[in-house]
């Protein structure tokens, strides 16, 4: 999952007309909805006014006609015509209020809220992003005691192709996947360090581990791009997502929650199949998550489906109150960056505590600010739990089930490897302990994060984190993974003197520029001096590479191993070889012609 760039312009009415909200009473609702949203209060008098006139294009013109304040207007005179179509309008406004009040006041969202248990804890869920890089098994026994001690009292496991699928799914399984065994063992040492354990499985998009596979091609929604299902196609429910989540839930018998994804569904309603049946893309979506949470509760029972809230954000709540959805599902609400009340409104967290009984939301501790990072910005991440800390205290309306910080091992299937969970380990702790502790000045945090974190007595962070955003010094502690985050210490500072080189010799220096290269013309003897330093780094670097990898090999299988030296550090290699072939070529030469050089 990406940062989401677009919730911010989230228009409330929508696209759908917005008969409803000439009615006083709902009116009242709607403006209260989007208090302090100007923008949003005259959206809803534009709507209005379209609806009145039964034009639903004619935003932009009566624009100009709305009164800044979205009160009242004047209705000019009108024709016989025109009476006869608000009248019809009217009439068709006073039906659906009376079905919108109906609706409304029996949804079991409100009764439920009355019945909440309001000292039930929150649930502090860690995400284990396992696709493509699965841990080995030891690390978890060692790594549940220590997050269950800094707070979190449940994991949220995101096995996508590390799950041993077998049947039809065989194949969807990697080749390094994880033995049921072994995920037993992981269950177990989840439950011994007191933690639940919550399965995802996508059932909607990301579904690329399995699309991308000859075999199931034909469930994709668009044949060129293996990402999510089409919802229109009986056969993607019936023999693709109930396999999966039988075969998952199959190995979590004690499970409360499922998570069924259903974020980033970028490709909806486009194919054929879709487009035939004439649906707007959100019930199209709403069918689909309604039966597979309609399925997971009859088949589960007791089990409530978790959905990313990302497709439902920028829905009006009429259309979420519509789609039943909040009887079927809990939403998790991810944000990760500093500024989520800029992403998420305050209307829309009036309508989330509306329509859902239990609402979740979600940070990140890694795998957020960049595809490639290899270590995460611990003030970055700090902000973002912090921000949501407040989030939780302020809102109003809502009742929180729990926080699940966020942990991407990549943006998707494809993607290369992001930060990985052993480097991560202090980010997780420290945001962890954060949330965790929302009363506690953050010096206290601090102190009990590098008591956790098995540091020195004599080292002092920076509170602030400012000095060092990824607080490399901790690589002087001894947690699980403090070996591997001090050779990505390492890593960062040969990835920088490469670069440096690279671009002395090839921009700021005058011997190895692409003209030099070009016309083979230059300086023997300022060229060897720089293959010097090329080969000094050279040496570094395979001295690094071996040396990683025994650490590495400590966490992760060996493809995973060879993965990531070969995306981090064989490209920095190369870029000192292809220097080295140039200036051997360009030294191999020992007369030059006369200038002008052709
Ligand atoms: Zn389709």
């Amino acid at each position: 999952m990406v940062e989401d760039s677009t919730a911010g312009s989230a228009n409330i009415v929508g696209r759908r007309p917005n008969s409803m909200a000439s009615h006083p009473r709902i009116r009242q609702y709607v403006v209260e909805l989007c208090d302090a949203h100007a923008y949003c209060t005259q959206s809803v008098t534009i709507q209005q006014k379209s609806s009145e006139y039964g034009d639903s294009q004619s935003d932009r013109k009566t624009q100009d006609a709305v009164p800044s304040s979205g009160q009242s207007f004047k209705v000019p005179a009108m024709s016989w015509r025109q009476n006869i179509v608000l009248f019809s309008v009217l009439l068709l406004l006073s039906l659906n209020f009376i079905v919108f009040n109906v609706h409304w006041s029996n949804r079991p969202a409100v009764k439920r809220h009355k019945d909440m248990d309001s000292s039930q804890e929150m649930l502090r869920v860690v995400h284990l992003d396992l696709k493509g890089a699965p841990p080995r098994i030891h690390l978890f026994k060692t790594l549940f005691p220590l997050i269950a001690a800094a707070g979190a009292n449940a994991v949220l496991l995101e096995y996508e192709d590390m799950f041993p699928f077998e049947g039809i799914l065989k194949n969807a399984s990697a080749k390094n996947a994880y033995s049921r065994e072994e995920i037993l063992w992981m269950l177990d040492y989840a439950h011994q360090s007191g933690l639940e354990v919550i399965p995802l499985v996508q059932t909607f998009g990301h579904l690329e581990f399995i699309l991308k596979l000859p075999e199931f091609r034909h469930f994709r929604e668009l044949s060129a791009f293996p990402q999510e299902i089409c919802p229109s196609n009986p056969d993607s429910f019936q023999l693709l997502v109930r396999e999966l989540i039988q075969q998952v839930m199959s190995i979590h018998q004690t499970a409360k929650w499922l998570h069924i994804g259903c974020d980033e569904v970028f490709h909806l309603a486009v194919c054929e199949r879709c487009t035939r049946r004439h649906l707007e893309s959100r019930l199209l979506f709403t069918e689909h998550v309604a039966r597979v949470a309609q399925f997971v509760r009859a088949e589960f029972p007791g089990i409530i489906p978790l959905m990313w809230d990302d497709m439902l954000r920028q829905w009006s709540p009429m259309d979420l109150a519509d789609s039943g959805l909040g009887e079927l599902v809990e939403p998790v609400v991810w944000v990760y960056s500093e500024d989520i009340a800029h992403l998420l409104p305050h209307y829309v967290w009036y309508m989330y505590g509306h329509v859902f009984p239990h609402v979740w939301v979600a940070s990140a501790y890694k795998g957020a600010y960049g595809e490639t990072a290899v270590a995460p910005d611990l003030q970055r991440h700090s902000k973002n739990n912090l921000a949501w800390l407040k989030i939780l205290q302020a809102t109003k309306g809502v009742q929180f089930r729990g926080i699940v910080l966020t942990g991407w091992t990549r943006y998707d299937h494809f993607a290369v490897l992001c930060e990985l969970l052993p480097v991560s380990v202090p980010s997780l702790l420290l945001n962890l302990l954060l949330v965790s502790h929302p009363h506690q000045p953050k010096s206290q945090v601090i102190h009990l994060w590098t008591r956790a974190l098995a540091c020195p007595p004599t080292l002092i962070p920076d509170e602030s984190l400012q000095s060092d955003p990824f607080q490399w010094h901790l690589r002087a502690c001894a947690f699980p993974g403090s070996n591997l985050f001090s050779a990505v210490a390492s890593y960062v500072v040969l990835q920088a003197q490469v670069d440096t080189l690279y671009t002395d010799v090839t921009q700021r220096q005058g011997w190895l520029t692409m003209y030099n290269v070009r016309h083979n013309f230059s300086s023997p003897w300022r060229l060897l001096e720089a293959l010097s330093k090329g080969q000094q780094l050279v040496r570094e670097l395979t001295a690094f590479r071996n040396s990683t990898a025994l650490i590495m090999g400590q966490y992760f299988d060996q493809f995973t191993v060879d993965e990531w030296l070969e995306q981090k550090v064989d490209p920095l290699t190369e870029r000192m070889a292809s220097l080295q072939h140039f200036v051997h070529v360009l030294v191999a030469r020992d007369t030059w012609p006369r200038r002008p050089i052709m």
